[in-house]
């Protein structure tokens, strides 16, 4: 058996997040997008004091407007991956806007930072009908957005058939790898205050009890589930702020003393298929 792995994800939304899917025209709701670019130095300074790697998923937006930050990301040697232009929903989009979104992204990595993503993650974890279809035609090699394991890989699939009369028709596997999500390994619904006109999101958690439930969740993977992935999902806005930073510290220590080894995304997922 190997040793249990854990993937550190963040999600560099910035400013994309706030214009795009919370349609913020506020300089003061905007500003909260650009802190994550000031959190983008302090995680790369613990994840190299730290000597482990991660994964961050850049929507295209982000990369166009902190190229900086973007290029000293993957300088580091840290992953990078698809997130969308600006923080699209892909189930409000067409399948053609869709994929124009797909490409507009994967120009702006490009340009950015020379990237070329094989992980994709939807912006809000939704999505549509045809992302697997263009995630294939696209190349890519995994995607993490969906919820249907916790803590071990699977193949995705096309063509389930939906509907309320008889079970639920699970299409074909294919040759793209789940990466699963969880918004209980999420940072943003345990900490990010937000009120909106139709949305309240209480958020601003204590860290020791989100330390509390990552630890265990990660101490019952070690015990129950082999060759288990630990995904943890962040974004540099939200942990990105002193008393947050401690608590990864004291869990990246944690998964360490039990013996975890620190891979990418796209590292877990090429271990998966080669199982
Ligand atoms: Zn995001």
């Amino acid at each position: 058996m190997t040793s249990p792995s854990v993937c550190l994800s963040f999600d560099f939304d910035a400013i994309s997040l706030w214009i795009g899917p919370m349609g913020a025209k506020s300089p003061s709701m905007i500003s909260r997008g650009e802190f994550g670019a000031v959190a983008v130095p302090r995680l790369l300074k613990l994840l190299d004091q730290a000597g482990v790697p991660a994964t961050f998923f850049v929507t295209g937006h982000t990369a166009e407007t902190y190229p900086t930050q973007t290029r000293a990301i993957a300088e580091a040697g840290h992953e990078i991956g698809h997130h969308g232009y600006l923080h699209e929903n892909p189930i409000e989009l067409s399948p053609e806007a869709e994929e124009a979104v797909l490409l507009r992204g994967l120009a702006a990595l490009d340009a950015v930072a020379g990237v070329r993503p094989v992980g994709y993650r939807s912006p809000a974890w939704d999505n549509s009908p045809s992302t697997m279809e263009l995630l294939l035609k696209h190349g890519f090699r995994y995607e993490s957005s969906l919820m249907g394991d916790d803590f071990t890989p699977y193949w995705c699939r096309t063509g389930d058939a939906i509907g309320p009369d008889g079970p639920y028709r699970f299409g074909p596997p294919v040759d793209l790898v789940e990466m699963p999500v969880s918004w209980l390994l999420d940072d943003f619904p345990h900490f990010e205050y937000i009120r909106l006109p139709n949305r309240i999101s209480p958020g601003l958690s204590a860290a020791s009890k989100v330390e509390e439930i990552w630890r265990d969740e990660f101490d019952f993977m070690v015990r129950e589930i082999p060759n288990g992935v630990f995904t943890l999902t962040m974004h540099p806005q939200v942990i990105g702020r002193g008393h947050r930073l401690f608590m990864l510290e004291r869990l990246i220590a944690h998964f360490k003393a039990a013996g975890a080894e620190f891979r990418t995304l796209s590292t877990a997922a090429e271990e998966f298929r080669q199982r």
